[in-house]
Formats: C-alpha cells, sequence, structure tokens
C-alpha cells in the first residue's frame, strides 16, 4: 500500500497551526495561579491503627486520607489531615474507616496541617448512605474541631463529603452506557500513575454541533460531581426535550479528570502536585493532555462546533463563574441565558454568577478561547441539599437544551 504525502502533510499542518494556535497565543493572566508542579507529593502511607482498647482506623481504601492518630486518652482520639503538597486550597479532605471491639462512644479531634477546616464530618455504615453528624455532636471554631461519633465491632466511615472514588465514575459510566444504546463509554489517555481517563459519547457521534461537560479536577468537590450527573443524565434522558435535542447535538462527557487526585484523597492536585484546573495551557499534566489532545481530534473535524463548555466544582455557595469577555463565542451572552432559564424553572432561585478573567491557564478560559464555546464554572456549595443539586443540575441542562434549539439553525 502507498500513502500519499500530500494529505499527510496537510493533516500536519493543521494539527501544527492548533497545536501552535493553542500553545502560544494565549496571552496567559499569570498572576492567576501558583505553580506548583516543583512540589514533590508525599504519599500517604496506607495502614491500619490498631489502640489497645481495642479502638482502630483504617485509610487503606480509595479516597483515604488520615496522616496520623494519637490516642489522648480512653476515649479521645487526635487525627493529623495533612495536604499532598504545599501551597494548596484551604480544601482539607478527610476519610478514614473507625471500629472497636464494643460498642463505645469516642471524640476525634481533628487537626490540619497547611489548611484549616473546612467540611461538615458525614458518617455512613455502608460506604454509599451518608448522614451528617449531628450539630450537637460537632463542635468547630478557630480553637479546633471535635466530634463525637458511637462506635462499634461494624465498620464506620467518616469522611468530609461522600466518597465517590474513581469506581463510582466508572461505575456510572458502564451504567449510562449500559442503558442507553446510543451512549458509549471510551478510555482516551492515562492518569500519572495509569488511571483511566473516562470519556462518554454518543456512540455513532454524527452532530458537528456539540456540548462539552467535565468534571472533578478537584478531588474533594464531589457536589459539582453530582450536578454534573444530574445534567449529563438529562441530556441523555427520555424527555422529548432530549430526544429532539440529541437530534441536533451530541454531547462529550470527562467524568473524573483527576482519578489519581480522587482516590488518593487529595485536598486538589494530581499525582504530579499541580491544580490541573491551572494547567489548561501549559498542557504538562498527563490527564489534561490526554483531554486536550482528544478535543483537538473533535475539533479538527470540519464544521464542528462546541457551543457549550461546562465544568463542574464545589466551593462554599452555589454560584457561576463565567467568563466576562464572551464576544468570540458561537453564541456570545448564553451562560446567562441559562442561567435565566433555570430561575424561570425553579422558584425563589436567584443564581450567583460571577463574570470573571478568561485568561487564565483554566478549563473556563479554555473553552472559549480554543473553542469559542460559552464557558461556565458551575460551582456548587459544600452543604447544598443533595436534592436541590440534582434539581439545579437538570434545570441548567432543560435551560441549555431550549437555547441552543432555539438559537441554533438547522
Ligand atoms: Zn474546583
Amino acid at each position: 500500500m502507498k500513502f500519499s504525502p500530500v494529505p499527510i502533510f496537510i493533516g500536519f499542518l493543521a494539527w501544527f497551526s492548533f497545536y501552535c494556535h493553542a500553545q502560544f497565543n494565549l496571552p496567559l493572566d499569570s498572576s492567576a495561579f501558583v505553580d506548583t508542579h516543583t512540589k514533590p507529593v508525599v504519599f500517604q502511607k496506607k495502614q491500619t491503627f490498631a489502640f489497645p482498647n481495642g479502638v482502630g482506623f483504617s485509610n487503606d481504601f480509595p479516597s483515604a486520607r488520615l496522616n496520623g492518630i494519637a490516642q489522648d486518652n480512653e476515649t479521645t482520639f487526635t487525627i493529623l489531615i495533612r495536604p499532598e503538597n504545599s501551597p494548596i486550597n484551604d480544601s482539607p479532605w478527610y476519610a478514614f474507616k473507625v471500629w472497636a471491639g464494643e460498642d463505645i462512644m469516642i471524640r476525634i479531634n481533628l487537626i490540619y496541617e497547611h489548611g484549616n477546616h473546612r467540611y461538615w464530618p458525614k458518617v455512613s455504615e455502608n460506604g454509599s448512605d451518608w448522614r451528617k453528624i449531628p450539630r450537637e455532636d460537632y463542635h468547630s471554631d478557630a480553637l479546633g474541631t471535635s466530634f463525637q461519633i458511637e462506635v462499634s465491632a461494624d465498620t464506620l466511615w467518616v469522611a468530609a463529603q461522600e466518597i465517590l472514588p474513581f469506581q463510582d465514575a466508572s461505575d456510572w459510566s458502564d451504567k449510562l452506557a449500559g442503558a442507553r444504546n446510543y451512549v458509549t463509554k471510551k478510555i482516551v489517555g492515562q492518569s500519572a500513575l495509569g488511571r483511566p481517563i473516562i470519556k462518554l459519547e454518543e456512540n455513532a457521534p454524527v452532530n458537528q454541533n456539540k456540548i462539552l461537560v467535565i468534571s472533578r479536577q478537584h478531588p474533594p468537590e464531589v457536589t459539582g460531581y453530582m450536578a454534573m450527573k444530574s445534567f449529563v443524565e438529562t441530556i441523555w434522558g427520555q424527555s422529548d426535550l432530549a430526544k429532539e435535542f440529541r437530534r441536533r447535538f451530541d454531547m462529550i462527557v470527562y467524568p473524573m479528570v483527576n482519578p489519581d487526585g480522587v482516590d488518593m484523597g487529595h485536598w486538589r492536585h494530581n499525582a504530579g502536585g499541580v491544580d490541573l484546573n491551572r494547567d489548561w495551557h501549559f498542557y504538562r499534566q498527563p490527564e489534561v493532555r490526554a483531554i486536550f489532545e482528544d478535543i483537538t481530534r473533535i475539533v479538527r473535524k470540519r464544521g464542528t462546533k462546541i457551543y457549550f463548555g461546562g465544568d463542574f466544582h464545589s466551593t462554599w455557595s452555589d454560584l457561576f463563574y463565567l467568563n466576562e469577555q464572551d464576544t468570540l463565542a458561537y453564541i456570545p451572552g448564553l451562560i446567562p441565558e441559562v442561567l435565566e432559564g433555570m430561575a424561570l424553572q425553579i422558584p425563589d432561585f436567584e443564581p450567583d454568577d460571577r463574570p470573571g478573567g478568561y485568561l487564565s491557564p483554566t478549563s473556563k478560559s479554555w473553552f472559549y478561547n480554543y473553542l469559542h464555546a460559552a464557558a461556565v464554572t458551575y460551582e456548587v456549595g459544600d452543604s447544598t441539599d443533595r436534592e436541590v443539586i440534582r434539581e439545579r443540575g437538570k434545570a441548567a441542562a432543560v435551560s441549555l437544551m431550549k437555547i441552543l434549539l432555539e438559537r441554533v439553525k438547522k
């Protein structure tokens, strides 16, 4: 078989022009990030901590974080939580298992290095159904954080938020693809430690019109991940609106961008010690690079337009970060319109939108500058009611579908 050099050369030129554009043309706002790639990650030692009175703790499971523990008296323990490296955003994740030989009430003090307490502790008997520790059993102020829990021979899970490790993203993706013959799960690359970077998309993507969704760049941000699931399930749902939408638009979903960080119980970074949402200019990290290359391949196809890019995160309250400039987007002003559409569906919901810089090395800037997508960082409050999260994720999807069907000509 003979290969003609001409199409290969043209293909190379197309790739190279996109690559140069992506690599060099963005005037980066370097004040927008702290570079930590030279700060090595300290790996957490996985172990069981057993005490003479029969109380035991473990961090030997995915998403665990417990770096050290001391017994202060018969029923009081102080747990040390360290970040993967520093400096780091103040989102100290913790997760461990605890048990005892007999039923006993214990008190736990949480202390942190390089961070302050943030997440209201939650417990679970089975690792999937969670409840907050009652207010009367939990105290946190500037002097410290402590709570009391009843432990028994049955293992109790204690964590900052619901534990949703890489396996959850994998299972959810399999289930979604299994229940819908038009959706397929693919692996587009590997994390630094070899975990798959999952993509979900139509198994026969035919539409040049597309939307893009990513989530879980930051490991503890599980409420954003919950909203992402609701958003995606609505767009790939059975409503007439969704069916009509899918006739004209495809969706690309990378549900867990940072599987290493998630399974290592990191506060924010990947296994390379880097905030992935500050790598969308450099593509130094394998996770961002894999997605960058996959999207590059998709948009290289003539006529492809990605109208919307949504990146799901969590913070202290529900809010939406927008690009303060979006005149180059295929549909300028799309995100505020989507938020208005959400407000129409949900009584008393006033979206808190925050226009911000569009030149930072974040996904939001990248979606706009390189794809010309209207972009949003969809932030969900740490403590937002879990049903409300689902309801709002669904409303966002409904609003986006309606507007895109209306605004994009057939
Ligand atoms: Zn985040």
